[in-house]
């Protein structure tokens, strides 16, 4: 029975399909997965052609809230060509949304997918599509009534799962009207984030928090104390071999886990000594500030650790606790951002901006909190969005906030004002200078100059992410240049519109 699942993500960072596809290509299914990247018509028409020869069985497609719009449009658009009973919508927005995909959908899994999408191929496969109203874990429309099954719970033996490979057997990229298989080296180096120099590996899945404005708030509602699974350290470890072997090229190990260093300190134990003796790669992880402490840091150091990841999100704790829910203070995060700079390990610390909720005087705190941070460090800007199913679209939606429709900006743009440009200096320019700078704010000259260390800031930038990429590779150039090669060089094609044929 074949399967096609579309996706429309520009980028081959699709985790949590490429677990679907081994799985349900483990249980027999003959599946293929099409990433479509963008909304070119000739690609849209390419993909469609593809599955009307392919002629599926089943159609899944795949969509997080920001790209549902596009998923929704293209599975109409298909289906004037092309349908058989069910079209199925998974993914974050069918979990946070479901009945929203029903307009265009037969069936939404909501949660994780494995177990449930199984189920259904199964009663497609026997040809008993009564059944399906039976299985855990969907909703659908039965006789125009809306009918949501009970939850499923998710997977609770992560080692279960066959491994979702780096870049495994029929995953497709639309490019140029053309389906191109993710093992081309080109399409590869073009699809993959920086071109590909990271491994990607999952070691466990959920987060223990629940962050107001993430989709982790919805899973945790959704599942309770079942939503935070680990893996054991053979298995990640087995994974991590099996890709590396077969890939020169990786710099780096990516784990993506919310929250690496939730793992007790046992697992993380032996992990660090089974990845230093067996894999010896540098490796980036995920932790929130409470999680940091001086023996895990120091023991993850040793085993490659050479980039973290870590929130802020805001300088003021009231607004951390009372609009984002989180519980870590500022203090914490400056603690944390000690250990981290004393174990040379190159931080990215992520801040979102334009939250309704915060005065000036909250803005003030985040940049004064960030200026307390050792240097030098990358940060990650985010303008505050508000995604379906959490509890953040809840609140303001309750209150009448005026805010963004999902999709009427990008997270990745926040806006343009000085204050928030304030936030970016922090990381660049002498902290004298930044604060001399807020403090003129409101005048005409401190405007102006406010502007024009803005740019200096963006000069600036690039050679503070080459130190920490130098860094990161205990200052071995050959190692360093290829990192900032891969990462610029997309940059650079993008801008002088180059591309693979
Ligand atoms: S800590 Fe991060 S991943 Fe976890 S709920 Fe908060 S924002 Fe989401």
């Amino acid at each position: 029975m074949r399967v096609v699942i579309v996706v429309f993500q520009d980028n081959t960072d699709i985790a949590g399909v490429k677990y679907l596809h081994a799985y349900i290509t483990s249980k027999g299914y003959n599946s293929s997965v099409l990433i479509l990247p963008d909304n070119e018509p000739r690609n849209i028409n390419a993909a469609i052609d593809y599955i009307v020869r392919a002629d599926p069985d089943v159609v899944g497609f795949s969509a997080m809230s920001y790209d549902f719009k596009r998923a929704e449009n293209f599975a109409k658009s298909l289906k004037q060509r092309f349908y058989k009973y069910p079209f199925v919508f998974g993914g974050v927005h069918a979990t946070a949304d479901p009945e929203s995909c029903l307009e265009t959908a037969d069936i939404a899994v909501r949660g994780e997918g494995e177990e449930t999408f199984l189920a259904l191929l199964e009663a497609v496969k026997k040809g008993n599509s009564g059944s399906i109203t039976q299985i855990s874990g969907i909703v659908l429309k039965d006789n125009n009534k809306i009918i949501h099954t009970p939850v499923r719970q998710p997977v609770v033996d992560l080692d279960a799962l066959p491994f979702p490979g780096h870049l495994p057997d029929n995953i497709y990229v639309v490019h140029r009207a053309g389906i191109r298989s993710i093992k081309e080296k080109a399409v590869y180096k073009r699809y993959a984030r920086y071109e590909g120099v990271f491994l990607s590996i999952a070691t466990s899945r959920g987060c223990p928090f629940s962050c107001n404005y993430c989709s982790n708030s919805m899973y945790k509602a959704l599942y309770g104390n079942n939503s935070v699974r680990s893996r054991s350290v053979d298995s990640v470890i087995s994974e991590i071999k099996a890709e590396v072997g077969g890939f020169k090229n990786i710099l780096y190990v990516n784990f993506t886990d919310d929250c690496f260093l939730m793992h007790p300190a046992g697992w993380l134990d032996e992990f660090s000594r089974s990845y230093a003796g067996e894999i010896n790669i540098p490796f980036v992880a995920r932790a929130t500030p409470r999680h940091i402490n001086r023996e895990n840091i120091s023991l993850l150091k040793k085993a490659g650790l050479r980039w973290i990841f870590m929130g802020l999100q805001t300088g003021s704790d009231r607004v951390n606790k009372e609009v984002y829910g989180r519980s870590a203070t500022a203090q914490d995060f400056l603690e944390a951002a000690k250990l981290i700079r004393e174990f040379r390990i190159s931080p990215w610390y992520d801040v979102i901006l334009d939250n309704p909720y915060e005065t000036e005087e909250d803005k003030l705190m985040t940049i004064d909190v960030l200026l307390g941070a050792k240097r030098p460090f990358q940060l990650g800007i985010f303008s505050l969005d508000y995604f379906p199913g959490t509890e953040l679209l809840r609140r303001v939606n309750a209150e009448k906030i005026p805010v963004p429709k999902l999709g009427e900006k990008s997270y990745t743009k926040f806006e343009s004002s000085l204050i928030n440009y304030y936030v970016r200096m922090t990381a660049s320019l002498p902290k004298c200078l930044v604060r001399k700078l807020v403090k003129m704010r409101n005048s005409l000259l401190g405007k102006q100059l406010g502007i024009l260390f803005y740019c200096l800031t963006l000069f600036i930038e690039p050679f503070i992410y080459v130190w920490l990429v130098f860094q990161s590779n205990d200052f071995r150039f050959i190692r360093s240049f290829k990192v900032i090669k891969s990462f610029y060089r997309r940059s650079i094609a993008k801008l002088f519109f180059r591309d693979i044929a």
